[in-house]
């Protein structure tokens, strides 16, 4: 579609065609119930049908089992970083975190605040380019729960694994690749993500919690944080986000369509090839500074060696329409974000680009 440019933006970011279209279809007259989706009331038959639909299916895709609540909810993954030590522990309950980037940073510190977290591992003096050894953690025996961020947006650090905590209880921020490969979900007490990467619209945080852990929040957790009110209801306590909650149905409809998540992570993974092998085959004129064992299949942070050429290099990919592939302000440099949703395509035009740009300039 000409009219289309390859987004590599790390969120909001680019989602898939056909759903953006059946959304479009949809638009102004929601299967003939004569409204939009964005009118109807969130306790009306046929928004419950949609919410119901979108939770079905993610339990489908994700293979999560009864014992699991699913919340659709608001304030973005930030929130939950407040949210999880207040419906999980008591003010003083020590909790460990391994930090492996600036998010998982951010979840340490706003954790402060409801509990006693200590950072058991970080790779900030590595600039946050490795997950360490899962043997070398010194966990704490009295740990209500060990924290990770499983994929580092900014610094591009996946983690290809899990620890196992001490306290049974693993809690995941997966923000920015969920849905992107199977994940065992029972290794988990939380997984929580915004929908504003890889399954929809910002708006819209996904939390997949143990039912067993519901019930157990501090007394001044506000009603919206707590995760027993809101699987008591549904996701459905207050107003939801109801159109990006439609949206992420639509999307999970197409992760089905596509066989389920084994047949993403295999498209995934494709993607993810072609472009670290253009980086390290570029005799260092691209660099990837991220171990190699624990690179992200989601965001591929580069430099270049000539780095005066870096802004020539994003102004010159967006006039071919390949956009946002500037690095966060706080590491500078490149980064190209290959959600789901982005088409081997884009990353095909973009790699033909790093080759000609290198053949102009090396
Ligand atoms: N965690 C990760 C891994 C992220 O990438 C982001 C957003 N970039 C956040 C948390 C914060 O998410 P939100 O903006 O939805 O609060």
């Amino acid at each position: 579609d000409p009219d289309r440019v390859f987004n590599f933006a790390a969120g909001p970011a680019t989602l898939p065609a056909n759903v953006l279209k059946k959304a479009q279809a949809e638009l102004y007259d929601w299967r003939g119930s004569g409204m939009s989706v964005m009118e109807m009331s969130h306790r009306g038959k046929e928004f419950l049908s949609i919410i119901q639909k979108a939770e079905a299916d993610l339990r489908t895709l994700l293979n999560i089992s009864d014992d699991y609540s699913v919340l659709f909810l608001q304030g973005g993954a930030t929130t939950q970083f407040a949210a999880i030590p207040l419906n999980l522990c008591r003010p003083d309950d020590p909790v460990d975190f391994v930090v492996t980037g600036s998010w998982g940073d951010k979840a340490f510190k706003e954790a402060q605040k409801f509990c006693k977290p200590k950072a058991i591992w970080s790779g900030k003096s590595e600039k946050y380019t490795k997950i360490p050894s899962f043997d070398d953690l010194e966990q704490n025996p009295d740990t209500k729960y060990l924290h990770i961020c499983a994929n580092e947006t900014i610094h591009g650090v996946e983690f290809k694994d899990y620890p196992i905590p001490k306290s049974g209880l693993l809690v995941a921020d997966m923000s920015s690749n969920f849905c992107s490969k199977p994940v065992d979900v029972s290794k988990f007490a939380v997984i929580y993500a915004g929908a504003q990467k890889n399954v929809g619209p910002s708006g819209v945080t996904i939390v997949i919690i143990r039912k067993d852990l519901l019930g157990n929040a501090q007394e001044i957790t506000p009603v919206m944080l707590d995760y027993k009110t809101q699987a008591d209801n549904d996701s459905l306590y207050n107003t939801p986000p109801c159109y990006g909650i439609y949206m992420c149905g639509l999307v999970f409809e197409d992760l089905l369509a596509q066989g389920g998540l084994h047949e993403v992570e295999k498209k995934n993974k494709k993607k993810a090839e072609l472009l670290y092998n253009a980086i390290d085959e570029s005799n260092g004129f691209y660099r990837c500074p991220v171990e190699k064992s624990v690179r992200s299949l989601m965001n591929v942070p580069f430099t270049l060696e000539k780095s005066e050429l870096e802004a020539e290099f994003i102004k010159e990919a967006a006039k071919e329409k390949m956009v946002q592939l500037k690095g966060h302000r706080s590491v500078g440099g490149m980064r190209a974000s290959i959600y789901n949703a982005m088409p081997l395509a884009g990353v095909e035009k973009l790699v033909a680009f790093m080759k000609d740009f290198q053949a102009r300039h090396a």
